[in-house]
């Protein structure tokens, strides 16, 4: 394989690569709804104008899946992965651009999703053109452009997993952040979630009659302490996955800008469960006492860790708290469930990613866990093809308002991806 060639491929295409991310960002594609139909059509587009085989898979009309795919001679089959639904853009005066705008200004292109991981997708269908328009490429390569990402892979990546749809020998993972052209680095898995959620059960009655009531929101506010307790819970990763999890702290401590209280419950959260409350209801008027009110917990297991000792683990918590009227309701969870994935970085997939990016980016390549999930999760776990991450992402972009990213990145994203699929071996 020529890199020369393929570098300067991914530099002319650098405005198509930005219009595209620019396009894309504009279909809102946020949950609660995440419908994916217009971003498919347009990748769809984007694939029959350049005539990439694509084809169009849904388990729900509004939230289709496409994969483009370019044939190899040989026998080896490499599947890329990123998904194109988002997360709610929160208040639109905390915007510069409307965050729907796919506005192109300072060298990055703005808006929902292009961070993540509209960017990466783009990256991605730049790189099945280049790739369909060489002659014998040695390795097959199927693109996958899935739904539902953000709320578990339900009509996405989870179910394309479950019906057989993935095959391959490797997966590439394009969500997360790579770290760019300065600290790039591969993620060898991700974090899982244990979500919890603490209800609250008491007694109504007229808000002027304290005395006759039983008010769930005080036992909530009161109990929510020890679901948090959790934060200092040891995991029982497995032993292997420690040097992996050094690197990660590295990593974050040197590319994320950390106050030292900051750093460390970054680090501390690699060895125990991370856990926020992040959305609580209760309450129906202000004059009747409520008898019901519930909060909402993510938590954040390192992958291989046991999720049901750490959910049995809260359970007690909660009832050690003595305050009655507690529940912790949570997903049905089997004993050898464990979170997230993550693979080993001595095979040679992980070692031919690694060599290619450092050759393109000419610096040392990290390893690290993302402390997200992803749909590697799915084509891990489900389909059971060995998966790895390396995403276009800008650090501290992802959910967050002013969501960007950077056009240098993306046409890293097309020399990575585009290389990567061709010296596979
Ligand atoms: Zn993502």
């Amino acid at each position: 394989m020529d890199l020369d060639k393929i570098s300067k491929l991914a530099e002319e295409a650098e405005n198509e690569v930005a219009e595209l991310c620019s396009g894309l960002v504009k279909f809102n594609s946020a949950h609660p709804d995440g419908y994916t139909d217009e971003a498919v059509a347009f990748i769809k587009k984007y694939l029959d104008e350049h005539g990439v085989e694509n084809e169009v898979h849904a388990s729900d009309p509004k939230k289709p899946n496409i994969v483009a795919r370019v044939k190899g001679k040989g026998e080896k089959k490499v599947l890329w992965v990123g998904h194109l639904d988002v997360v709610p853009e929160g208040k639109p005066e905390n915007w510069t651009y409307p965050p729907y705008s796919g506005t192109i200004a300072d060298g990055c292109v703005w808006g929902r999703g292009s961070s993540d991981m509209k960017g990466a997708c783009t990256a991605a269908m730049v790189s099945a053109r280049i790739l369909n328009e060489m002659k014998d490429v040695p390795n097959t390569v199927e693109f996958w452009f899935t739904a539902d990402e953000e709320i578990g892979g339900g009509a996405g990546a989870r179910w394309l997993a479950e019906t057989g749809r993935f095959k391959g020998d490797v997966c590439v993972i394009g969500d997360g952040n790579g770290g760019g052209p300065d600290a790039p680095s591969i993620d060898l898995g991700c974090k899982g979630g244990a979500g919890v959620k603490l209800v609250a059960r008491g007694q109504t009655a007229h808000g002027s009659t304290p005395y006759l009531g039983d008010n769930a929101i005080k036992k909530l506010i009161a109990g929510i302490p020890w679901v948090e307790k959790i934060n200092d819970y040891p995991l029982d990763f497995p032993e292997d996955l420690k040097p992996a999890i050094l690197d990660s702290i590295e990593y974050y401590r040197k590319t994320q800008d950390l106050t030292p209280d900051q750093e460390k419950l970054m680090a501390h959260n690699f060895y125990t469960p991370s856990v926020t409350c992040n959305i609580i209801n209760g309450g129906v008027k202000t004059n009747v006492i409520p008898d019901y009110a519930e909060a909402q917990f993510d938590i954040r297991l390192t992958p291989g860790s046991h999720q049901l000792r750490v959910v049995q683990h809260i359970k007690k918590h909660v009832k050690d708290s003595g305050i009655k009227g507690l529940e912790v309701e949570h997903r049905d969870l089997k004993p050898e469930d464990t979170a997230g994935f993550s693979e080993t970085p001595n095979t040679s997939f992980a070692h031919q990613f690694k060599d290619i990016i450092h050759e393109i980016t000419g610096k040392p390549v990290n390893t690290k866990i993302l402390t997200g999930g992803t749909d590697g999760i799915s084509t891990s776990r489900i389909a059971g093809i060995p998966s790895l991450g390396y995403g276009t992402s800008l650090t501290g972009q992802a959910h967050q308002p002013n969501e960007r990213i950077t056009i240098e990145n993306l046409v890293l994203g097309v020399k990575i991806y585009t290389a990567f699929s061709l010296i596979y071996k």
